[in-house]
């Protein structure tokens, strides 16, 4: 089966528009599922929800 899925590494900073780092992945009970923590270069901070 077909994966073209852009991966999840490749989200964009919504100040400055340059590609997210992942810094942490932390467990979020209530999704039951991991919640990735990104950070920009230029100090933004994203949660992936
Ligand atoms: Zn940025």
């Amino acid at each position: 089966m077909p994966t073209d899925d852009p991966p999840k590494s490749q989200l964009r900073c919504p100040k400055c528009n340059r590609p997210l780092r992942v810094i942490e992945k932390v467990w979020d009970p209530k999704k039951k599922a991991h919640t990735c923590i990104y950070k920009c270069a230029c100090g933004e901070v994203v949660w992936d929800d």
